[in-house]
């Protein structure tokens, strides 16, 4: 087992990795900007060091500064947590290039899922089924042309760098085609300095579905079910649920065994997550994150599981001890994401937290590095904590959480929680009867309020 973990994170999953590690007795090593010197990890961690200015390039995305601070702290293992560097392949080499561990896949699996469209070459090749779609990147705007009429409109033009929800554009009719290829394309070179891309077909109700998987180094692989991620806006998740409400045991048995078996054809190591749309019965892949996801807690609540625990010793080469048949699925679990912004608009609304009293009882768990008088830095994410509960079915979840959002009180920033308590008294969402699209619109109705 490692000796010491540094933490190249921020924020409620630096916490989250640290709390993973007293638990297995591992002392931790903290990293953090000088806008973070008052940050909860940096207070709770066994040392910290500072590893540059605010700006993330310069500290939380700066390789060298925190391979130094590895280096002076004689930390042997570096778990990378979600953002920042945890898709990063370069990253991942370098740390083991130093004779570190990097906690997660290795170098060349990160690489090959990257890029969207190895990935579903790929994930194609071992029997997992795909939205239809072009075979590879297009060459130019003709061939997108070809393959929009082959798979009917309306159609996605998709960045193969992609991430978060950008340089993704919707082409509704033939029409709209030749403005989507090129706004994506200028997207994704802006933001990825990458223009390749690909076409999917546009699906006009499906639901995000994800798979857990986690894999040893001794060639075992086992999934901890779905989740479901249909609630987003801007093509990012707000509220996520275990189990989908959608598909019963016998469809999550069957897409865990098509999913553990390419990836065991793989030799695919450590956390990872396929993610697919779901419409009319049809798994269509859309790709894989190599990293622990922000939704995790609700896989771990329902499957009584500690998925960064179970990172760590599989990094430290310890097998997964147990098989596919030892993991059970108990009660409901739902989490919302609590972030720092107005819930009509979405605009970050960084500033000084004054009063800060989370919820608690039985089946709640909030996972947050805020204290009364810490200031949300306008440099980083939103985000700034996650309320998960768990009940035995989906509807005492749903009540669970309304209970729970209201007990919760955060002053001095504005948050989505409003938004939130709106969604659980709704008819649609109550019913489990909704899809990708519904919370725009949603949203749209509560503006129009
Ligand atoms: P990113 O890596 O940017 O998050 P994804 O490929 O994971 O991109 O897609 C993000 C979201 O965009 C999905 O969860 C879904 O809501 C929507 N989306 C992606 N592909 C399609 C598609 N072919 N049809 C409809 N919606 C899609």
């Amino acid at each position: 087992m490692f000796s010491k973990i540094l933490i190249a994170n921020r924020g409620e999953i630096a916490l989250r990795i640290l709390r993973a590690c007293r638990e297995l007795g591992i002392p931790t090593v903290a990293v953090h900007s000088t806008a973070d010197s008052d940050a909860m990890h940096v207070r709770l961690a066994d040392e910290a060091v500072c590893i540059g200015p605010p700006a993330s390039r310069e500290s939380y995305l700066n390789v060298a500064a925190i391979l130094s601070a590895a280096t002076i702290t004689g930390a042997d293992a570096i778990h990378p947590g979600y953002g920042f560097l945890s898709e990063n392949a370069d990253f991942a080499e370098t740390v083991e290039a130093h004779g570190l561990t990097f906690i997660g896949p290795t170098a060349d699996h990160i690489r090959m899922m990257g890029d969207k469209i190895t990935a579903k070459t790929t994930m194609r090749a071992l029997g997992v089924p795909l939205v239809p779609g072009s075979d590879g990147a297009l060459e130019n705007l003709e061939q997108a042309r070809i393959v929009a009429d082959k798979v009917g409109y309306p159609v996605l033009i998709k960045a193969a760098a992609g991430g978060g929800g950008r340089g993704m554009k919707v082409a509704a009719t033939a029409d709209d085609l030749e403005e989507a290829w090129s706004v994506a394309r200028t997207e994704a070179r802006a933001a990825f300095g990458n223009d390749e891309v690909y076409l999917e077909k546009y699906l006009d109700r499906p639901r995000h579905i994800e798979l857990q998987v986690m894999a040893d180094t001794h060639g075992d692989v086992v999934h901890f079910g779905e989740r479901d991620c249909s609630l987003q806006r801007r093509h990012q998740k707000l509220l996520e649920e275990a189990g989908s409400p959608a598909l019963n045991a016998q469809q999550r048995d069957e897409i865990g065994e098509i999913a553990t078996s390419a990836l065991k054809k793989l030799g695919y190591r450590n956390a990872g997550t396929l993610e697919f749309l779901y419409q009319d019965g049809q798994f269509c892949f859309i790709e894989m994150n190599t990293r622990l996801q922000v939704e995790h807690p609700v896989t771990e609540m329902v499957c009584d599981v500690d998925l960064v625990r179970e990172q760590i010793r599989i990094a430290a080469g310890e097998p997964l001890g147990y098989g596919q048949k030892d993991i059970h699925f108990s009660g409901h679990a739902i989490e919302c994401r609590i972030n720092a912004e107005d819930p009509l608009t979405f605009m970050p609304t960084p500033g000084t937290i004054s009063v800060f009293h989370p919820p608690g009882g039985l089946g709640v768990r909030v996972d947050s590095a805020l204290y009364a008088g810490y200031r949300v830095p306008p440099y980083y994410d939103s985000m700034i904590a996650k309320l998960i509960v768990r009940a035995p079915t989906r509807l005492e979840a749903i009540q669970r959480m309304r209970r729970a959002l209201d007990e919760f009180v955060i002053e001095g920033v504005k948050t989505v929680i409003p938004l939130h308590l709106k969604i659980l008294d709704d008819p649609q969402f109550r019913s489990g009867d909704y899809t990708i699209h519904w919370l725009e619109k949603f949203v749209a109705a509560q503006k129009a309020e």
